[in-house]
């Protein structure tokens, strides 16, 4: 089995080094991964600036392939330039946070993810909510390997994608996997007003995993409650509800 590697904290991160590691016997890995750190950048792409391949070293060994690019640009520029033949699985990670609710649509992580399974690829994106209190990545990558291992198991459907969540306890302390829904409202999020030494304001968001309110069966709550989270994406946008909705409307044009 031949898995592409990717993720949004960029190729030197802690993450992919320990989740590389993890998955080594799973198959032949590839990374290929921004250059630099790409989180909260979305399903962004290039198209006005030149894209650049760079093998990476690091401690004189190859680690993989830095791109000056998107998460997206990695899977496509992995999908058709460096692999040989397209990846059996392309899995995004180890993210350093939850990706859970809307930050599900912010995320560099989930995107390549979502870019992979637009490209017909099986694809799994895998973060942990890493916090002051607990960061232990080695760890988490080991608990995100075993989470693979049962998902790559089973064939997952063209244009799904699933989007895994490691909560941040010990893997003795984790109360087991929910499959769960995306969490559907906004979080508590607010701009730091401050001002800078020319006495002009500048802004930065402060944001939190914590919701306004409590949804049994979601990605936040499972992980709030120390549970893995699994949740099956698709990037079809269409509000089929709305769909129904609107075409009774009157579309027609007077001539
Ligand atoms: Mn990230």
């Amino acid at each position: 089995m031949h898995i592409l590697l990717t993720n949004d904290d960029g190729i030197y991160a802690p993450g992919i080094a320990a989740l590389k590691h993890q998955i080594q016997t799973l198959g032949q890995i590839t990374v290929v991964a921004p250059d630099i750190e790409q989180s909260g950048v979305g399903h962004s792409i290039t198209f006005s600036h030149p894209l650049r391949i760079r093998e990476v070293r690091l401690n004189n060994e190859f680690i993989g392939y830095g791109v000056n690019g998107s998460p997206a640009d990695c899977v496509k520029l992995a999908a058709f330039e460096i692999m040989k033949k397209g990846p059996d699985v392309v899995i995004s990670g180890l993210n350093m946070g939850a990706n859970v609710g809307i930050h599900i649509l912010y995320s560099g992580t989930v995107a390549a993810a979502v870019e992979a399974a637009i490209m017909g690829f099986p694809s799994i994106a895998v973060s942990f909510e890493i916090t002051d209190r607990y960061a232990d990545v080695a760890a988490a990558a080991k608990v995100a390997r075993d989470v693979i291992e049962r998902i790559i198991k089973h064939k997952l459907p063209k244009g799904s994608l699933l989007n895994v969540n490691i909560p941040a306890r010990p893997p003795e302390q984790i109360k087991g996997i929910k499959v769960t829904r995306q969490f559907a409202h906004d979080f508590k999020e607010t701009f730091d007003k401050r001002t800078d030494p020319s006495g002009r304001a500048y802004y930065w968001l402060m944001g939190t995993n914590k919701s306004i309110h409590r949804e049994e069966g979601t990605d936040l709550t499972a992980v709030n409650d120390g549970y893995i989270s699994i949740t099956p994406l698709r990037y079809d946008l269409t509000d089929h509800g709305m769909h129904k909705k609107i075409e009774t409307w009157d579309w027609n044009i007077e001539s």
